[in-house]
């Protein structure tokens, strides 16, 4: 198995690690970001894994999947539909979404995320895979009624806390094969395999990267397979993607100010 790297809370903050079997080994910085060992090291726990990115943008495609365009009623798009959540929603494994009282229909989607590993500007699909510096489990957290009542998806995807990405970054990609699982509350909901994307992912970061630069440790959320449905107060989530592990999150109301 190839490497895992994320950020693990300490004593002295957050830092980032490569993630091996029993032990954190410290970084000085992001290893997309030219990070290298400083020769530390110490027992991690679940608990302490942090978001395992900062990106400086999130992309989105959406109805990636063509089961899933069509269970919200949609034609599959000819070119790739993006758009952004923003930075400030991510939040990482074991996080807590947080339903905001302007919606009444909270969804997940459950989606395969991208880690750029250099700066990808107009880069070929077959650049644009080199340029990748790993793969990571994400959910695509919607609030559905916004999205469907607004022009734009900002509203609907944007909430903080509705950007869960971890438990880590498996560096390289996964393979065609590479199953991806939804449970909520140990009962799956969600079921798909990266071969059956719309536009795969080498294509996908090269079309965004005909629009917007993508910098080292961007992400993009490549689509969600069929089987969105809807979080409630207390829910147990698991985004499970073969290769890479499982990022778990909560859901609870909105905290009031
Ligand atoms: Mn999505």
């Amino acid at each position: 198995m190839s490497a895992r790297y994320g950020r693990v809370v300490t004593a002295s903050g957050p830092r980032w690690a490569r993630i091996d079997e029993a032990l954190a080994r410290y970084l000085d910085g992001p290893p997309w970001a030219g990070g290298s060992p400083t020769g530390e090291d110490a027992p991690w726990s679940e608990a302490a894994l942090l978001a395992p990115v900062e990106p400086s943008k999130v992309v989105c495609v959406g109805r990636n999947y063509r089961a899933h365009a069509k269970e919200l009623g949609h034609e599959v798009p000819s070119e790739p539909l993006l758009f952004l959540k923003p930075p400030s929603a991510v939040v990482g494994p074991g996080a807590t979404v947080r339903l905001p009282p302007q919606s009444a229909r909270v969804e997940h989607e459950g989606e395969l995320v991208v880690v750029c590993g250099r700066r990808l500007r107009d880069v070929t699909p077959e650049e644009a895979l080199r340029g990748l510096f790993g793969v990571t489990c994400g959910d695509d957290v919607t609030a559905r009624d916004l999205q469907r009542k607004d022009v734009q998806f900002t509203r609907g995807k944007g909430f903080d806390t509705f950007c869960p990405l971890g438990p880590w970054v498996r560096e390289g990609m996964v393979d065609r094969d590479a199953e991806l699982t939804v449970t909520v509350n140990g009962v799956r909901r969600q079921r798909g395999w990266v071969r059956d994307m719309v536009f795969p992912v080498g294509e996908l970061v090269a079309y965004i990267s005909a629009v917007m630069t993508l910098e080292p440790g961007d992400v993009v959320f490549t689509g969600t397979p069929e089987g969105v449905g809807p979080l409630l107060d207390g829910d147990r989530v698991t985004v499970e993607i073969s290769g890479i592990g499982a990022l778990h999150h909560g859901v609870a109301p909105r905290r009031s100010p």
